[in-house]
């Protein structure tokens, strides 16, 4: 097991297979991106080798993100590479979905348990508005084929961003009135290049809430408001889906965090919201031994940082968050 300086038993991975992306949603990219050169990023056999040492360290639960993580070149074969890696019992992606109804059946079949689709609004227009260059269309049929691939349970992912969708939410927790969904609502999170846009636009998770009690009736608390992973639960009178809250900024769940990420460069980051990481790639391909590299994830965990300071007005800006991995 891999625990912190601060007891916390660290066993939740997420990797990001690249930075690069095919949607440019206005709070995460600026419409003229650049991204690594491929050859900067973990090759399959780098990644599933990293895979295997953070298995051996304790490591059980991994997500795949990125950047778009359905784009990577040979995306099922690495999802059934890191599926078949003994010790990982819990395999899950992040995605924008666009790819999904082409890709949900193969990465089933591959090993891939769930999915978590980004969905910001249904409404269409203000959907393309916010990724620039997206299709609802798409990713509600990726919805769709993720569901009925068995890639569940569905949750869909809305940052919320002030003056964009702010005024559709409600119509989004009535997806969980018709479908068995988890409806998550994230509050926008600082990060470089996008920080004063970002900041000004947070919407609460209490202001959401009246939003959607004054259209939808009022949403009832869940276990007692203990966290589901980073979600507060809640659920609509009847509805058979759920709604969950992440408000990383204004209610951190730093105390019971289990995570840590692998940037698609190769790089331990030990907090999404701190600079701190610990370069392995470079090692990697200078010919480190695995022990010397175990050592060195081991070292960088115990030195986890305890939590963000966005309280303080402290914004990690070396990295983007689709280069961190979401
Ligand atoms: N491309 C995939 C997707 O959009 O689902 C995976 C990567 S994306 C960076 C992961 C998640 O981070 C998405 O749900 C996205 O909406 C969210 N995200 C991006 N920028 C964010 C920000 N500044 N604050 C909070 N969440 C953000
Ligand atoms: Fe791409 Fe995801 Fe960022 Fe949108 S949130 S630009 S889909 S990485």
């Amino acid at each position: 097991m891999s625990f912190d300086r601060f007891g916390r038993n660290i066993h939740y991975l997420r990797i990001s297979l690249t930075d690069h992306c095919n949607l440019r949603c206005v709070y995460c990219m600026t419409e003229n991106m650049t991204f690594r050169p491929n050859a900067e990023l973990m090759q399959d056999d780098e990644l599933l080798l990293f895979t295997r040492l953070f298995t051996e360290l304790g490591f059980d639960k991994f997500r795949l993100t990125g950047g778009e993580p359905t784009v990577r070149a040979n995306v099922v074969e690495l999802v059934r590479g890191i599926a078949a890696t003994p010790g990982v019992n819990s395999l899950s992606m992040t995605t924008n979905g666009v790819l999904l109804k082409k890709l949900a059946v193969p990465l089933k079949q591959a090993g891939l348990q769930r999915v978590n689709i980004s969905l910001d609004t249904v409404n269409q227009q203000r959907f393309q508005e916010i990724t620039r260059w997206g299709k609802f269309e798409q990713v509600w049929d990726g919805i769709l084929a993720a569901e009925s691939a068995g890639l569940t349970p569905v949750k869909l992912n809305a940052v919320v961003v002030r003056g964009f969708n702010d005024g559709d939410l409600a119509e989004m927790a009535k997806l969980t009135l018709h479908f068995p969904w988890q409806v998550r609502f994230i509050e926008m999170m600082p990060f470089a290049g996008q920080t004063d846009f970002q900041r000004s636009q947070i919407v609460s998770e209490a202001e959401i809430l009246e939003m959607i009690g004054k259209e939808c009736g009022h949403p009832a608390l869940l276990n007692n408001g203990i966290l589901d992973g980073e979600a507060r639960l809640y659920r609509l009178p009847n509805a058979p889906g759920t709604l969950g809250f992440i408000s990383s900024v204004t209610q951190p769940f730093c105390a019971g965090c289990t995570r840590a990420r692998l940037t698609a460069d190769g790089k331990l980051r030990l907090c999404l919201l701190k600079e701190k990481e610990v370069d392995l790639l470079t090692p990697l391909r200078s010919g480190a031994s695995l022990s010397d590299l175990k050592e060195m994830i081991s070292a960088g965990i115990w030195q986890k940082p305890w939590g963000h300071d966005l309280a303080k007005g402290e914004v990690a800006i070396n990295r983007m968050m689709s280069e961190i991995g979401g």
